[in-house]
């Protein structure tokens, strides 16, 4: 194992790793600063060119591991798709409509770092709770589209947002859609719908997905690699 300090334009002091037996490379976020483990064959000019091709996900992947101060609040309103989550430190609060409700401990500190991830825990299992919605919408935008895929299955992961398996032609979807406003949502649905007659990201395959979603494609794509989610990754 060999452990360095490589200096990034962006992220400054980055700890590299070179692990044996890494296949993947792995970010983690430990304490604000940036660590990579690459597999111990990784060149010098492999990983300056991780950090350019990856710039932008690393990006992301750093604030979203990075706990956003007052991410909740008492009495805030998680808007989901078909539902709302609220988090509150009443026992009874009043609500209306669909709302799913999360009693945090009136000792809570919503600007502490852990009191955030354990809220946010909580608010990714309740939304995973209601993966059937996601299921039904999929259903409908598919049936809508005439294209037929073998099933939609939903997903406890984050990473992807959504996976087209072309051999067996099931699309998986995470939960995690069920925080994007239905746009995106349906977005997201004609991706994946889109790999069953074209796999790779060509320029067919763009095509047909743009035509899905009323030629916004681009529009949709840099607005969901903009989204605010309302938990922590
Ligand atoms: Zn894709």
């Amino acid at each position: 194992m060999a452990v360095y300090i490589h200096n990034d334009k962006e992220f400054g002091n980055v700890k590299i790793t070179l692990r044996a037996g890494m296949k993947r490379i792995i970010a983690k976020v430990n304490n604000g600063q940036l660590c990579v483990s690459f597999p111990i064959i990784a060149t010098r000019t492999s990983i300056l060119r991780y950090f350019d091709e990856q710039r932008q996900s690393l990006r992301q992947f750093i604030a979203q591991q990075t706990p956003k101060q007052n991410l909740y609040y008492d009495g805030k309103l998680i808007h989901c798709f078909g539902f709302d989550v609220l988090i509150t430190t009443e026992e009874n609060p009043k609500t209306e409509g669909d709302v799913s409700i999360i009693v945090v401990p009136k000792s809570f500190d919503f600007s502490s770092a852990a009191h955030t991830k354990r809220i946010s825990d909580a608010v990714r299992k309740m939304v995973a709770r209601r993966k059937p919605i996601l299921i039904n919408y999929a259903w409908q935008v598919a049936e809508e589209l005439n294209i037929k895929p073998s099933s939609f299955v939903a997903s406890n992961g984050f990473r992807r947002l959504g996976t087209c398996n072309v051999a067996t032609k099931q699309i998986r979807l995470s939960y995690a859609l069920l925080f994007l406003p239905e746009h995106l949502v349906r977005y997201i649905i004609c991706h994946e719908l889109a790999h069953l007659t074209h796999p790779n990201h060509s320029k067919e395959f763009h095509e047909l997905c743009n035509k899905l979603v009323g030629s916004k494609e681009k529009e949709y794509s840099r607005e969901v690699n903009h989204f605010e989610w309302p938990v922590m990754k």
